[in-house]
């Protein structure tokens, strides 16, 4: 048996980064990854392969619709593209990332064992790889197993017609009409990648808006950017089944209006959240116990009800987030070496990236108003902005939300270009304490995007220069 100071199980953002930051604390790291490369969900099927698709139907996109308000034009011929090199393209950067990720456990002095892993109780994590089984030992071991997608009940994947954002990050033909079951990060972002490619897509929510716990004003403007991209968005409505008849799937929707619609489609795509992914962890004999809907129950400092045994990343309550789970490997990783490891929850930006994006921090104006937080509003639209008008993308705004008591930022909601990087001002003045009028007399750059969130902090004491 192998003896080490920390075993890590699950090599995704979560995982990885914990056993670098274990290992640079001077632990000597085990990292346990079944899958045959480090980067988890995030870097072989999620974030990653995402956004460069992403960006290539982007491209696309404006180069057939939005080149000619610049003056520019393409070839008689028009303009066409190349969805297996696109595809190609997107499997090399995640293949690029990926060896960058080997080399920097090389680099840390982490140990990889490829194979799945399993709690065998004492402080011992046995790994089935393909060398057969060998056991592990350390004090400390850390879950990290992070998510799967959640399946609906009466439309069970197969992966041909009913499939999960792992197909739809793959298809080798762009669909005729794609259903997509959820209007969350996974339902908008695969849903505009295809419906920019060519593909007639329906998106159908169950709750009466899409991202439902986004600030409403923020996500109707950017439910009225994409229906105008041509994306179909079903709101309050409940898909109830699916029949597949000869090579399209016939699937029936009962809308918000309580009519029954029936959809052809050629692709289903079921995107209606991810569970925890505990299944062969050994769980149970363990000890670790479970919170209500799977996620594993951990104190403030990432402990399980079993000895020696932590969890961070989608494993544990929380948004279900990359750089959420990153930031709680560190944290524990430092807790672990005695020192004072710590994520601000209150902090946690989140980005759909549609076009416009979507990108938010803290509470929106509904949730402050349910917690009985009297705050201002400060917003200011794109349409104001000189940068966004050069742009070409003048849809969306900028909307900080304040404490009306002390003028401290509670919130911080953008709809627009670009809104993923400017995000992060915010998040770094809501991490300073700062207020409203902190960030309106700061100077920033002119012609930016950025000037949008200083007239929206000006706005909260209703001063906004150009609006
Ligand atoms: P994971 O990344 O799921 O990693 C867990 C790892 O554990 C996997 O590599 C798995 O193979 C391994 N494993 C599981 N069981 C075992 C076992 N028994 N033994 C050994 N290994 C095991 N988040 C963002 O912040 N931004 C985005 O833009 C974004 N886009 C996304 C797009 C898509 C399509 C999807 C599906 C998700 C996206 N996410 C995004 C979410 C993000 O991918 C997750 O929040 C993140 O990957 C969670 O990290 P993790 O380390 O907890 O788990
Ligand atoms: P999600 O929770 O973001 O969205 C799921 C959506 O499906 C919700 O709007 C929900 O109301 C809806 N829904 C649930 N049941 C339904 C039903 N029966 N019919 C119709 N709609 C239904 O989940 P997701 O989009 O599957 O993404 C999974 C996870 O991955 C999320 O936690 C998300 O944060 C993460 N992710 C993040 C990003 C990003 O940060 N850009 C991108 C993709 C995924």
């Amino acid at each position: 048996m192998e003896a080490f100071d920390r075993i890590v199980i699950g090599g995704g953002p979560g995982g990885y980064v914990a056993a670098i930051r274990m290992a640079q604390l001077g632990s000597k790291v085990a990292l346990v990854e079944r899958e045959s490369v480090i980067g988890g969900t995030c870097l072989r099927v999620g974030c990653i392969p995402s956004k460069v698709l992403l960006e290539s139907s982007e491209l696309y996109f404006a180069a057939r619709q939005r080149f000619a308000e610049h003056g520019l034009r393409v070839t008689q011929d028009g303009i066409t593209f190349d969805l297996a090199a696109m595809m190609a393209r997107k499997t090399r950067l995640v293949q690029e990332l990926t060896d960058g990720l080997a080399q920097l456990m090389k680099k840390n002095q982490v140990t990889v064992f490829r194979g799945r892993g399993r709690l065998q109780g004492n402080a011992v994590v046995q790994v089935a790889g393909d060398a057969g089984p060998v056991e592990l030992t350390a004090p400390a071991i850390v879950l990290a197993t992070g998510s799967v997608p959640v399946a609906l009940p009466g439309f069970a994947f197969d992966g041909q017609h009913i499939v999960s954002s792992t197909e739809a990050l793959a298809f080798d033909h762009v669909p005729e009409h794609l259903v997509v079951v959820g209007g969350g990060a996974i339902g908008l972002e695969l849903g505009s990648l295809w419906c920019r490619l060519g593909a007639h897509v329906t998106v159908v929510e169950l709750l009466p808006q899409i991202v439902p716990f986004a600030d409403k004003q923020a996500v109707q403007l950017l439910s009225r950017a994409l229906k105008k991209q041509g994306l179909d968005i079903l709101v309050g409505a409940r898909v109830e089944q699916a029949k597949i008849e000869g090579d399209e799937l016939v699937v029936s929707v009962r809308d918000k209006k309580g009519e029954n619609l029936e959809l052809c489609c050629d692709k289903l795509l079921v995107a209606v959240g991810r569970r925890p992914y505990t299944t062969g962890l050994g769980l149970e004999q363990a000890g670790v116990a479970l919170e209500q809907g799977g996620r594993v129950q951990v104190d403030d400092c990432y402990a399980t009800s079993a000895a020696g045994i932590y969890a961070i990343g989608d494993l544990i309550k929380g948004p279900m987030l990359a750089h959420k789970a990153e930031d709680e490997g560190v944290a524990l990783a430092e807790l672990l070496a005695g020192k004072a490891g710590h994520v601000s929850y209150d902090a946690i930006p989140s980005v759909v990236y549609t076009s416009p994006e979507l990108a938010q921090v803290g509470l929106s104006e509904e949730q402050a108003k349910e917690r009985g937080l009297a705050v201002r509003i400060g917003k200011f639209f794109f349409k104001g902005n000189g940068r966004a008008k050069s742009l070409g993308e003048e849809d969306g705004m900028v909307k900080l939300i304040a404490d009306a008591h002390t003028d401290r930022l509670v919130g911080a909601h953008i709809v627009g270009p670009r809104a993923s990087e400017l995000i992060a001002e915010v998040v770094v003045a809501i991490e300073l304490g700062a207020s409203a009028e902190d960030l309106g007399r700061t100077v920033h750059a002119h012609p930016t995007l950025s000037e949008a969130i200083k007239e929206a902090a000006l706005a909260v004491e209703g001063r906004a220069i150009h609006g």
